[in-house]
């Protein structure tokens, strides 16, 4: 390692640069906390509006003496024509989101820049920052690459890559086999992300410097925990020669600590009344609904799930995003049928603490990865609703491999705005009775998720899969041997 003098007697340094998205961020910040932890120096380099958006999460640990910092660096905004203090997929127009692909193209100086001045002795970078892989070669320490994903999906994904199935069939609706998988899934194409469905994204255009980085790397960090995902672990290194930490749930050792709500002026407000109003519910009776940080839904979608939520019976927490409409897609007469038994939030809420908390029986989620992990850690069954990028792949993982969600509905399906239906309020209705309602099946997938969601828990106690995998990923750090001849990959 490039170090002076023996690194087992100084605290280690890393440096983490998350992508600018409110889903892959807050799990590297809640990673370079956990890193923090045990003792290694954390810094993470953050452009001006995301360091605001993290701000809570790291101030609260660096007052509880963890040694974590941000270090800023600015983000290209006028190059890609965005407004100033837009540095988020979140705080942009879905339209706008491939400027945010673009800018980050555009960070590689800094990025170049800042890492050698600071020589750390390890950098953890989001996939997306393909380049660090070799600033980091040059520099003789370990880049250490982040999905924001699970490996169930990277591995779909990395099979894809290898044998284009999905090139292969007559139509987009016609289903196909993920080849070679512990698991026999079947995708269709339309539910693939972009990227696979199109060579004409930044993304699409980058994924051959991507994987050559990712090989380049000393392994992959995981959001995730052996129990949940060990075979694609064995897959992973199998097909792809990779390296793999898991070190999550990471979720369920930071807790929310405010995680992504600074930049959201309604976000104290709403866990106010989240909290107050869970407090007044039945144990496992709340269906909780929420699409992550920067999906979109039209009005006349969200008309629908309001319907379906009412009909389905439960009483229902549901996140509404803001701008999604304002309140024009509230059906006639709605706000005061449901008063008793909905709460509509718009914006932002403490999605951890509300699916910990003991009112909870069931999630609506759109699959974004963090979401999924939350809501599985959290011991819940769920109803999926994906809407893009890998989402329908992380649906495959808890419908068809663990068992514990259920499709909302059964109808076309697509990552693509323009080919999506919309779901019908009594669809939602059924799914949501499957995981909140009476019956054997119901009861069987409440239990299954109860029985994941504590081996979650164990997973990051001391001793667990996760904690242990967090120490080894750190004496791997340690034990680098400076790469001279490129990174060295360790086995597991
Ligand atoms: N989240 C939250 N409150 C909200 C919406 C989202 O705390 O109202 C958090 C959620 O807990 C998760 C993250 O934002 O940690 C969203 O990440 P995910 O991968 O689920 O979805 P994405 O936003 O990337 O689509």
């Amino acid at each position: 390692m490039a170090t002076n003098g023996n690194p087992n007697l100084r605290p280690l340094r890393v440096f983490f640069i998350p992508y600018f998205a409110t889903g892959h961020m807050i799990p590297m910040v809640d990673i370079a906390r956990l890193f923090a932890t045990r003792g290694v120096d954390s810094t993470i380099l953050v452009t001006p509006a995301n360091a605001t958006l993290i701000s809570p999460t790291i101030d609260a640990a660096s007052a509880a003496g963890l040694p974590i910092r941000t270090l800023l660096y600015p983000f290209p905004s006028s190059a890609v024509n965005l407004p100033p203090g837009a540095e988020n997929l979140a705080s942009v127009p879905l339209s706008d989101a491939p400027k945010i692909d673009a800018a980050s193209l555009l960070t590689v100086n800094d990025h170049d820049r800042l890492l050698r001045l600071h020589r750390p002795d390890a950098v953890v970078s989001d996939t997306h920052f393909f380049w660090t892989t070799s600033i980091a070669r040059d520099l003789h320490i370990p880049r250490i690459s982040f999905h924001a994903i699970g490996l169930f999906p990277v591995c779909v994904m990395s099979s894809l890559f290898r044998h284009l199935p999905h090139l292969t069939v007559s139509d987009d609706l016609h289903p196909f086999l993920v080849p070679d998988l512990p698991h026999p899934i079947h995708m269709l194409r339309s539910e693939l992300p972009d990227f696979l469905r199109s060579n004409n994204t930044p993304i699409a255009e980058a994924m051959s410097a991507l994987s050559d980085a990712e090989s380049g790397s000393l392994g992959v960090v995981v959001n995730s925990f052996a129990e949940l995902e060990s075979a694609y672990a064995d897959y992973y290194y199998k097909h792809d020669k990779m390296t793999t930490w898991f070190v999550g749930p990471v979720a369920q050792v930071t807790g929310n600590v405010s995680r992504g709500a600074a930049e959201n002026p309604r976000a104290i407000s709403n866990r106010e009344r989240c909290m107050e109003w869970l407090e007044k519910q039945r144990e496992r009776s709340v269906v909780y609904a929420c699409f992550g940080s920067w999906c979109h839904f039209s009005s006349e979608q969200l008309r629908e799930m309001a319907l379906g939520l009412e009909m389905a019976g439960h009483p229902f927490l549901w996140v509404v995003r803001e701008g999604d409409g304002e309140e024009e897609w509230m059906p006639e007469g709605f706000e005061e049928r449901v008063k008793e038994k909905g709460l509509v939030v718009i914006g932002w809420a403490p999605q951890v603490e509300v699916l910990r908390h003991r009112a909870v029986g069931g999630f609506v989620t759109h699959c974004g990865w963090n979401s999924v992990l939350e809501g599985v850690s959290s011991g819940l069954p769920m109803v999926t609703w994906p809407l893009s990028t890998e989402q329908f792949i992380n649906e495959k993982l808890v419908v068809e491999v663990v068992g514990t969600a259920v499709r909302a509905w059964e109808g076309r399906r697509s990552t693509e705005e323009g080919e999506k239906e919309v779901v019908k309020s009594g669809d939602l209705a059924v799914a949501v009775e499957k995981v909140m309602g009476a019956g054997k099946e119901a009861e069987k997938r409440r239990e299954k998720a109860r029985e994941v969601g504590e081996m979650a828990k164990k997973a990051v106690d001391v001793g667990g899969s996760s904690y242990e995998g967090l120490s080894r990923l750190i004496q791997d750090i340690r034990d680098f041997d400076g790469g001279i001849n490129g990174c060295d990959r360790v086995s597991i």
